[in-house]
């Protein structure tokens, strides 16, 4: 995948700008680097929650670059997240991604991230599969609302849906 973050910063790192004081003279080319293949990170793992890629890398890349160089970035940018996009389209779920793993969205309970492998065409793990949203579960049903609502005032006061 990273051929793809590649691709982009080998074509738009010529026109970064170094601060005059940085004595590596690479280090807003690193900064450009690293937003570049986070990008493609996260456009593997997590594209149905990432909206607009190239927006995002573009927003987050452009104060190293002239603006007389930006609307060349924003096309460099644009054509090879599209491409990328593409190619995710088309590979069969859980298809190995050369360096990128896709990983369960859930948390462990001490708060690190998960890291066992999803399952195929889902978000989550084996372990955590019952956290993916599925219409059915995202609303409880209004009754149950009301009776916890009952349940939890202190003073015994009826809900304003039964006073009336
Ligand atoms: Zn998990």
């Amino acid at each position: 995948m990273y051929r793809f973050s590649r691709s982009i910063y080998r074509e738009i790192a010529p026109a970064v700008i170094e601060d005059e004081r940085d004595r590596t003279g690479c280090h807003n080319k690193q900064l450009v680097l690293d937003a570049c293949e986070e990008a493609i990170r996260r456009l593997t793992r997590d594209r149905r929650y990432f909206a607009r890629p190239a927006r995002t890398l573009f927003n987050e890349v452009r104060v190293h670059f002239a603006i007389n160089d930006q609307p060349r970035v924003w096309t460099v940018i644009d054509r090879n997240l599209g491409l990328a996009l593409e190619f995710l389209e088309r590979l069969p779920d859980g298809a190995g991604l050369d360096g990128v793993q896709r990983q369960c969205r859930a948390h462990t309970r001490r708060g690190t991230p998960c890291r066992r492998e999803p399952l195929p065409g889902r978000d989550y793990c084996p372990s955590h599969k019952h956290l993916e949203e599925t219409p059915s579960s995202a609303e409880l049903p209004l009754e149950t609302l009301e009776e916890l609502s009952d349940d939890r005032d202190p003073h015994g006061r009826r809900s304003v849906h039964s006073a009336a």
